[in-house]
């Protein structure tokens, strides 16, 4: 039996969370649901199965869901940008602004050789400050950013923008 599904709808919207006057969409409602979550995935898979990627690159700590299934399902490995502290080993770091405060982003020197073709992964882009600084590292170690793949794109905020020379793709937009 065909699922038709509307992947928009299993996305749960929240008013005034984090902070007010913010609509946070969360996406846990999606990744419950076994066939968003599935439809998710391989329309991550389509696009990227027959460009010769490398690695793909996940984003602390949403984009690790989805990131790791592509990498499971292209054949390669998986590499985790997290946020400042949580990596055991010789790190790069960048700091960065977002959508409501700023951080810190660390990736072990080695998870990336020169030459790698990457895709970078997470849930959903709103400045583009998170995705910039992740972009920066993958670059400074040498790597090379296929495309920035996301879930959502919040297209106002113009966080494509920022991503200068590097295509940006995602499943869905909202306001
Ligand atoms: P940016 O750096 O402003 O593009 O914010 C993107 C980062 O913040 C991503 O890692 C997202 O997971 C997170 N984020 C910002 N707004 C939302 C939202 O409405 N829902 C889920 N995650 C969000």
């Amino acid at each position: 039996k065909q699922i038709v599904l509307d992947l928009r709808e299993t996305v749960r919207t929240v008013p005034g969370w984090p902070i007010e006057g913010v609509l946070f969409r969360d996406l846990t409602t999606l990744m419950k649901d076994p066939h968003a979550l599935r439809m998710s995935c391989d329309i991550l898979f389509e696009r990227y199965k027959e460009k010769k990627i490398d690695k793909v690159v996940g984003i602390d700590a949403r984009g690790f869901v989805f990131g790791a299934v592509l990498a499971y399902k292209l054949g390669v490995g998986f590499v985790p940008v997290r946020k400042k502290g949580k990596l055991p080993y010789e790190t790069l770091e960048k700091s960065y602004d977002l959508e409501y405060g700023s951080g810190t982003l660390e990736v072990h020197r080695d998870a990336i050789s020169a030459g790698d073709k990457v895709v970078v992964v997470d849930d959903l882009i709103a400045t583009g400050g998170t995705v910039s600084a992740t972009v920066g590292l993958v670059r400074e170690l040498g790597g090379e950013v296929i495309e920035c793949s996301f879930l959502i794109e919040l297209p106002d905020l113009k966080g494509r923008e920022k991503l200068v020379g590097c295509p940006v793709f995602a499943v869905m937009e909202f306001d």
